[in-house]
């Protein structure tokens, strides 16, 4: 990865005066860099991120220090800037925060500007902790549980860099907003809309990720599929706008069941998009349902079915480059 990029970064040099700086962004063949997300690379990625070495990137422990600063890494490499400028891609959540049940733990978060309307902001989010070590001495890797959004985000974002290497930046920016503590009840993203680096007003709206990696039993025959839940519940575009893109395309089996407000898993309320919902902002969680290995040490990479969370990944990218593209800014047409 970190080859292919010097080598386009050379030529960027050499043609720079060629390049017009931002191109009209309908001239973009979008299909090109959904296709730089490939299973090969979330494997490498979700390989080493979910491997012992990270020690079940437990809220303020080590592991999850060294979670944060793959990430950031990974932005740096991609030459991807953070919203809080210089090289401090951290947003620093104190330990009281946590009532001091853990130790002072980071948001991980890396921005690419929008160029036609940079103050209206996308979210792209996932969380990276997971639950860490327990007693026996078992590591809960948390492959599907969040590595597979984790590392799908880095692949999203690297999609959207290419284009904007291309001169094809998005029009709205996009915030890549890794949380952590959701395990320890959606902490990280709580701490984000209650101190948010960009105003909730101009936030557009939130895409978040939590376990895309795996098949659960419903769908064991059918695997093609994804549930979606909130897609429609503040925003009727939204839901077309997604709906219209999958279509287009990866073609997945969109399975609303837990979209239900009837629905007794209430799986809505149970991950980081729920802090931006309570604030009117449209979301959408993505999201595999739950399946023999949820919340154990067996959560592991060798597990993941690799080419269906390419094409999840790949619904979430062109999903957020249609919102961040269009002419106009999302319609909330069912405000709570
Ligand atoms: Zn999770």
């Amino acid at each position: 990865m970190i080859k292919k990029i010097l080598f386009i970064s050379a030529f960027s040099v050499v043609f720079a005066c060629k390049v017009q700086k931002n191109k009209p962004i309908s001239d973009a063949d979008v299909v090109q860099y959904g296709e730089t997300i490939t299973s090969q690379e979330l494997k490498d990625h979700l390989y080493t991120f979910a491997s012992d070495e990270f020690q079940g990137r437990d809220t303020g422990e080590p592991g999850q220090k060294k979670a944060a600063n793959y990430l950031k890494n990974e932005y740096q490499n991609l030459d991807i800037a953070s919203p809080l400028g210089g090289d401090d891609y951290f947003q620093d959540i104190p330990s009281s925060f946590f009532d001091d049940k853990y130790n002072a733990s980071e948001n991980v978060v890396a921005y690419i500007k929008g160029s036609e309307f940079p103050d209206e902001i996308v979210v792209i989010s996932a969380h990276y902790d997971h639950v860490g070590v327990d007693a026996q001495g078992n590591i809960y890797n948390g492959a599907d549980d969040d590595g597979s959004g984790t590392v799908s985000m880095l692949e999203i974002a690297e999609a959207f860099k290419e284009a904007q290497n291309d001169g094809f930046s998005p029009r709205r920016s996009i915030l890549f907003l890794h949380v952590t503590g959701e395990e320890k009840g959606l902490l990280g993203s709580d701490y984000y809309t209650k101190n948010p680096i960009f105003p909730l007003e101009n936030t557009v709206t939130g895409l978040n990720t939590d376990m895309i990696g795996r098949i659960d039993p419903k769908h064991k025959d059918d695997p093609n599929y994804i549930y979606l839940i909130g897609s429609d519940k503040l925003s009727t575009e939204l839901h077309n706008l997604s709906e219209s893109v999958n279509e287009e395309y990866t073609q997945l089996d969109l399975d609303y069941t837990y979209n239900d407000e009837n629905d007794p898993n209430r799986f809505y309320y149970r991950s980081d998009h729920y802090n931006f919902a309570k604030h009117n902002i449209p979301v959408i969680f993505y999201f595999n349902g739950t399946h023999a290995d949820y919340h154990k040490p067996t959560d592991t990479a060798d597990k993941i079915e690799y080419d269906l969370m390419t094409r999840r990944a790949r619904l979430i990218f062109y999903t957020a480059w249609e919102v961040a593209n269009r002419d106009n800014r999302l319609t909330v047409d069912k405000a709570k």
